[in-house]
């Protein structure tokens, strides 16, 4: 069997009967188009691999498995998938690894090591909802450190992971992830593109990490500052900072101390982690 000749998603869905599960966050992407332009917005991968978080029926991974990746390695939690998910690791003669885990827990380093050889990789997921900014937080600040990370969120999370200075969306996700990731959003979806669909429209944001990383402390003591700052956002950083050094505190790191969270862009908010 290969790629080509596996029925289409609903039929190998209705098939396995299978329906999706509110608990693990299931909306599945049963349109081939849409999970190939989600694929092509992720890479190019180069003959590098792929973790997928959340394979479910597998739409996604079709079409990863169709790019220029050398290995799909992907986390499923529901094992009612895994038959269905064999069907493609056989019709793709092993480039496809499904492992049964949850996502939060798994060591994603040991993974690639494992299957791919090595700890270069992109992270690709429709993410599940319920888990989705824990997740990101993960793979932000753990050990292990993707190419590239493209995921599809509620569009809500996507604007607070990407939003600027000065945006309603704008708080401590979007300074903690672009003090790390360039992040855009690449691509909106309404709900009904999904099965079943979702309450809200979703959209793909693209992260890349910047050449120069804050060191593990200076992520420390930004978690810290944009807690207090973000904590409470429509004080003034004198106020909202008193407990880590308020005045004295903006006056090393060159910010205003009379200015508010929300006016704050992620250098200035660098620059006060760096100066806590
Ligand atoms: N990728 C598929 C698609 O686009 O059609 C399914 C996406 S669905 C939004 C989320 C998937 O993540 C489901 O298959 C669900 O079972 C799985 N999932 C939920 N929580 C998970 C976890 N903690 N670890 C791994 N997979 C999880």
């Amino acid at each position: 069997m290969t790629l080509d000749s596996l029925p289409p998603l609903r039929e190998s869905l209705a098939q396995h009967g299978l329906l999706a599960k509110k608990s693990f966050g299931q909306h599945f992407l049963l349109d081939l188009n849409v999970t190939r332009k989600i694929a092509r917005l992720a890479g190019p991968f180069e003959g590098r691999a792929v973790i997928e978080v959340g394979p479910g029926p597998g739409g996604l991974t079709r079409a990863l498995l169709e790019s220029d990746a050398s290995k799909v390695i992907a986390v499923e939690k529901d094992p009612r998938f895994l038959p269905l998910l064999a069907e493609l690791t056989e019709a793709t003669n092993g480039k496809l690894v499904v492992v049964e885990a949850d996502a939060l827990e798994v060591d994603e380093t040991a993974l690639l090591s494992e299957h791919a050889g090595g700890a270069a990789g992109h992270l690709v997921s429709n993410l599940p909802y319920n888990v989705g900014t824990p997740l990101l937080l993960k793979w932000l600040t753990g050990p292990w450190r993707p190419r590239a990370l493209t995921l599809m969120f509620q569009k809500e999370v996507a604007d607070r992971v990407a939003a600027h200075a000065s945006d309603d969306a704008y708080g401590r996700l979007a300074v903690i992830s672009q003090a790390i990731c360039e992040a855009r959003v690449v691509m909106d979806l309404p709900a009904r593109a999904f099965t079943p669909p979702p309450k809200v429209a979703s959209a793909v944001v693209h992260l890349t990490p910047l050449p120069v990383r804050p060191s593990d402390a200076d992520l420390k003591a930004l978690e810290r500052v944009t807690a207090a700052a973000f904590g409470q956002r429509r004080k003034m950083l004198r106020s909202s900072l008193k407990g880590l050094g308020g005045d004295a505190l903006c006056e090393k790191a060159g910010i205003e101390p009379t200015a508010r969270a929300e006016e704050i862009d992620v250098a200035g908010f660098l620059r006060l982690a760096r100066a806590l």
